[in-house]
This record gives C-alpha cells, sequence and structure tokens, in this order.
C-alpha cells in the first residue's frame, strides 16, 4: 500500500483523473463522490454561500495532516462528519455574532 499522495484541492475541482495509479483514482472517485453528496446536501439546505463554504472546510480537513485515516488513507466519510460539524459550529457562531450586534445597537 502506497502513501496516499499528489492530491490536492485542484485535482478535485478540475476532476482529472489521477496519473499515477489506480488508487489514487479510487481515491479520486470517493473525493469527488463524498465531498459532491456533501456540498450537494448543504447547498439544498443553506444556499450557495454556505456550500462553498462547506467545501473549503472539507477540503481543508481532507489536506490537514490530523484527517482521520482508514488503511493509512483518508477516511472521507469521517471527514465529512466533522466538515458538518466545523460548519455548523461556524454558522451558529455568526448568528450569535449578528444578535450580538443588534443587541448592541438596541441599547
Ligand atoms: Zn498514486
Amino acid at each position: 500500500m502506497t502513501k496516499f499522495h499528489n492530491y490536492n484541492a485542484e485535482d478535485v475541482v478540475d476532476v482529472k483523473p489521477a496519473e499515477c495509479c489506480e488508487t489514487c483514482q479510487e481515491q479520486l472517485d470517493a473525493v469527488q463522490q463524498e465531498l459532491g453528496a456533501y456540498a450537494n446536501a448543504v447547498h439544498s439546505l443553506f444556499g450557495t454561500v454556505a456550500s462553498m463554504r462547506a467545501m473549503e472546510i472539507w477540503l481543508a480537513l481532507g489536506e490537514s495532516v490530523d484527517a482521520p485515516l482508514t488503511d493509512r488513507y483518508p477516511n472521507w466519510r469521517k471527514i465529512t462528519i466533522q466538515a458538518a460539524d466545523k460548519l455548523v459550529a461556524m454558522m451558529t457562531k455568526d448568528v450569535g455574532s449578528t444578535r450580538s450586534e443588534v443587541d448592541t445597537d438596541g441599547q
């Protein structure tokens, strides 16, 4: 089993085939499927801005050295769960800051 490699956000966005090996192609396919499903779900629930942010979070987690692994490869499903968690925390924080601004104006 080779180390997970040659992987970056551009590969996902461009959806170009992996040139190095079949395993990388399988990982690319898995990423497109997982990230695509996640982005679509967020888009249908919260709209375009939220889905863009969701993808940024997901890709950042996927590229992180702390990404959860299974058999030395990133566990994309776990990354999706972590990304959803972060997105919710971020959106909740946004709502909180907006509210505090309103409260401040009201005083
Ligand atoms: Zn490869």
